[in-house]
């Protein structure tokens, strides 16, 4: 008989998990015992209601595995709780909860490593090892919601990865994650964030799924774009924005523009005002009013990169004029400051200590 790969529990439909069980000789309403429990965090050796013969013929074809609490950081300031997480093959990822007045949100992460290349940003350094399967991607919210006891009610892409370079993944985790039978997260609870990949932007707005859309635009012309995001170079900023006003027309969603500030490179007045009129002009013409919304997030400072954070005053007269032009706009509040909780940087540490301690 030809070797098969073991499935991934976490990655299987309901309707999946029914046919697998069906194929073992299993009756079908198992798979209604079993999908909760799995979405809770318990391996099928941890369900009381499961016998030892359906356990040992599931073990033979299927694994289950949550990601591992590797490193665990906790703010002092805000409570704000980092993970660093190992998967099955020892790669590892970082996800992050935080809390806000309307709940506890996760921010996980779609791919170890990236491919996209941002100049700012610390999880692309060593470019991509691999995509996360989506039992991954839902597995970080389990094991988080698992570790820390909290109800989690929000998910945003926003972690190491591109998550529309892992499409198919994160198609199915958004799928999942969303089950009333699991995890139960709404999809108005849900952003996805990517640098622009113009096609998959398409190929996500065809799904029609009411998830926000965040775009992480960082300058207002293409030259200065292209500096420090090279996606730019394939797709231009007016190209980026035309399939921003698509994926508004097929779902409704109002976009989120995230604007990363690094200090002399993007956060003058002018680049200010550029910015306003670039999206006025583009997504609210008289025939457009698309809502959109701005986050300006002062750079985290990562070591390679050598980009240095925008001061207060400068962010507040940045906001100032997108606010003056009729444009929303909030500062992220830094979550976590005392614990480096931006992506990309616990997984790169972790790494160059282990590298040290094995030289
Ligand atoms: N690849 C996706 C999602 C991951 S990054 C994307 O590009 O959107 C999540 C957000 O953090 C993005 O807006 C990204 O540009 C931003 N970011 C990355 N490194 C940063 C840094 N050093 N300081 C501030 N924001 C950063």
């Amino acid at each position: 008989m030809e070797k098969t790969e073991k499935r991934e529990l976490l990655s299987l439909t309901p309707k999946e998990l029914e046919e697998l069980l069906l194929s073992l000789g299993e009756p079908k309403y198992r798979a209604g015992q079993i999908f909760p429990q799995l979405h809770k965090g318990l391996s099928p050796g941890e369900m009381t209601n499961i016998g030892k013969v359906t356990r040992a013929k599931l073990d033979a074809v299927a694994f289950y595995h949550l990601p591992r609490v590797k490193r665990k950081l906790v703010s002092a300031l805000d409570g704000t709780i980092k993970y660093l997480f190992e998967l099955t093959d020892g790669n590892c990822v970082e996800s992050v909860l935080m809390h806000y007045e309307h709940g506890t949100t996760i921010c996980i992460s779609t791919q170890v490593g990236c491919n996209m290349g941002c100049k700012f940003c610390a999880s692309t350094i060593g470019g991509k090892v691999r995509n996360l399967t989506s039992g991954e991607l839902l597995g970080q919210v389990i094991a988080a919601g698992k570790d820390s006891g909290e109800s989690i009610g929000g998910v945003v892409m926003m972690g190491i990865g591109e998550p529309l370079d892992n499409f198919d993944a994160v198609l199915r985790f958004l799928d999942l994650v969303n089950r009333p039978e699991g995890v139960n997260i709404g999809y108005r609870h849900i952003s996805l964030s990517t640098c622009g990949l113009v096609d998959k932007i398409d190929r996500l707005a065809a799904q029609k799924l009411p998830i926000t859309l965040s775009i992480s635009l960082h300058a207002a012309d293409d030259e200065t774009r292209s500096a420090i995001m090279p996606i730019n170079k394939k797709y231009s900023i007016a190209t980026l924005l035309d399939a921003c006003k698509r994926y508004f027309a097929a779902t409704g969603r109002r976009i989120s523009f995230e604007y990363t500030l690094i200090s002399g490179k993007n956060d003058s007045r002018e680049s200010a005002e550029k910015l306003a009129l670039l999206l006025n002009r583009s997504l609210r013409t008289r025939s457009e009013t698309m809502p959109i919304h701005v986050n300006l997030i002062p750079v985290n400072e990562v070591k390679e990169s050598g980009f240095q954070r925008s001061g207060a005053k400068a962010v507040k007269a940045f906001a100032a004029v997108l606010e003056k032009n009729g444009i929303r706009a909030t500062t992220r509040r830094t979550l976590g400051a005392d614990i480096n909780a931006s992506c990309g940087q616990l997984r790169k540490e972790t790494a160059a200590t282990e590298a040290a301690l094995h030289e």
